[in-house]
This record gives C-alpha cells, structure tokens and sequence, in this order.
C-alpha cells in the first residue's frame, strides 16, 4: 500500500468531506488495506475522532467504528448482554496483536465474504450508522452497499440477544469454509450464515420455517438447519467446494440452535 496523500481530520465534518468530495479512503486498522499493492492518493485515518467505545445508549449497545476486536473480545459490557458469544466469533481470527488492531468498522465496511464477526452482526439484527445519520440494517447494507463514498461511525446493537455462533476451518487461524450464527430475538429466530464464500445472507426460509417458538423441537430445528442448506447459494474456492460447504452447514445451524434453545 503506497499512500500519496496522508489526512489527519479533527472532526468527523473534516473526515466526512475528505471521505466524499475528495474520494479520500477512510483508513481504520489498515491491516487489510496494507495487504494490497493500490495506491491510495487520499489516506483519511481515523484515529483520533473518538470512535473507540462499546456503550449502553437510548435502548441499545452502541460500537464506534474504531473499536478493535480485541475490545469486542474482552468487553465486560458485552460479556454481559451477550455470554461468549463475541469471544467465539473473533477469536479464531488470527492472533491477539491482529485483533488489537483490525477494528469493527473496517470489517462492515469490507462487506468481505469470509468475514467471521459480519455473520454475528447480521444475526443479532444490527444496524449501520453512517456519518452524518443514515441507518442501515446491516444485512441490507451487506447485501447492496452504500452506493456511494461513506464515512461508516458506529453500528447500533440490541441490549442484549441470546445467539451462537459455529464454524468450520481448515486450520486453528485461516479464514472460515462456512460459518454461522443463529440468534433467538424473543420473538423469533435469526440465522446468518456467511463465508459461502460469498458475504453472510440470512437464511429467511429457516428463520420463517422456525417461527416465534422459543423452545422448537430437535426434530424442527434438524429440518431447519437443512432449509437453510437449500435456501442459500455456495461456491467453490482454494479452501472447499460449493458441495462440502453445503453438506457440513445443517450440523453447524443445527449445534447453534440447540445452544441458543438449550
Ligand atoms: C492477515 C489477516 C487475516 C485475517 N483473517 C480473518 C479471519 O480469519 N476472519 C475474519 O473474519 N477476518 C479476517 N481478517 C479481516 C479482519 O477481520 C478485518 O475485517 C479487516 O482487517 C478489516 O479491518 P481493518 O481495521 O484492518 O480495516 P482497514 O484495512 O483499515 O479498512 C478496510 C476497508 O474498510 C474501509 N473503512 C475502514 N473503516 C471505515 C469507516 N469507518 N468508514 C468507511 N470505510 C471504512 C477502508 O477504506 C477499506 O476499504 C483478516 C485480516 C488480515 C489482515
């Protein structure tokens, strides 16, 4: 990566006009920005415009775009709403000084396919906010992008959801072959499965198939599990085909659900 221009904006006005009207590229962690060759004519880092929090605010958990997976790991605040459920979901991701580096708001933006912690938001129901106030649903956002520049600030959570996640790697720190997340919302399921390879979808059929039961049978949630096989779209890559994704994806919504009902 070969940065021409270097900005520094003191507020998120400046970084939003940098972002826009110059086409600068936001720059979060730049773990993954650093592992291309581009050249970035415009580098608008965002470090230093206060976006590093987890929070309790109006009804929900408020992340800033800045903060690091490694905060996500270790956050007293999400431990609480959420069991282990942010631990399970990033901790596979390489090692401890990545994670205290690549940050939340890179990895939504990225809309990558493999992304481990993408599949979990969608779960949850999350939501995008982009500077200065538009919100997405993240599994909107992730489908169809922005259409635009944007200046992503923070995603808006539930207090607080009972989910699982499950997945499947070749070895402890590559990237996932499939994985999944499924959340019981108090009034309905929630199954998110990404890393197809292509990004994380919701497998509404499942979801629907499941209904507002709490507590569905081994026997419904089996079914379930292989809606979700059929519903959805798999490909082949250098780590598993199309075909072995789709085979191994029931058992994995399958353990996710029985976590989640207990
Ligand atoms: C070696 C390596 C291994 C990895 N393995 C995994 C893995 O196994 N599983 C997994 O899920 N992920 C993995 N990742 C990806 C990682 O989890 C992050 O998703 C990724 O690094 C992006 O986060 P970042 O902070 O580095 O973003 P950056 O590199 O800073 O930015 C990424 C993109 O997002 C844009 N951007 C950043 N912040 C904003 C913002 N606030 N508003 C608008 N646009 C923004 C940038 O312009 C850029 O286009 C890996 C990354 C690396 C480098």
């Amino acid at each position: 990566m070969e940065i021409l221009e270097y900005a520094r904006p003191r507020n998120m006005d400046e970084a939003f006009r940098l972002i826009r009207e110059r086409r600068g590229t936001a720059i979060g962690g730049a773990a993954w920005l650093r592992t291309n060759t581009k050249i970035m004519t415009l580098g608008v880092d965002l470090a230093g415009l206060g976006l590093e929090y987890i929070r309790e605010a109006g009804g929900c958990i408020e992340i800033g775009a800045m903060t690091t997976y490694r905060e996500l790991e270790t956050s007293p605040l999400l431990k609480s709403r959420f069991g282990s459920l942010f631990d399970a979901t990033v901790s596979h991701v390489v090692g401890i000084q990545l994670r205290n580096i690549i940050t939340v708001g890179g990895t939504v933006a990225g809309r990558y396919g493999f992304s481990d912690l993408n599949t979990t938001l969608c779960a949850l129901g999350a939501k995008v906010v982009f500077y200065p106030g538009q919100t997405l649903a993240l599994a909107d956002f992730i489908e169809k992008g922005a259409g635009g520049p944007f200046l992503l600030e923070k995603i808006l959570l539930p207090a607080s959801m009972k989910a699982a996640y499950q997945q499947m790697r070749i070895s402890e720190n590559d990237f996932p072959i499939i994985n999944t997340t499924s959340a019981w919302t108090g009034s309905g399921w929630r199954i998110a499965v990404g890393s197809r390879p292509a990004a994380t979808r919701l497998c509404r059929r499942a979801m629907a198939f499941l209904g507002d039961e709490p507590r569905p049978s081994d026997e419904k949630i089996a079914s379930a599990s292989q809606i979700a096989a059929d519903e959805l779209q798999f490909g082949s890559d250098i780590r598993a085909s199309a075909e072995y994704r789709r085979e191994i994806l029931p058992a994995l919504v399958r353990r996710a659900l029985v976590e989640v009902r207990g």
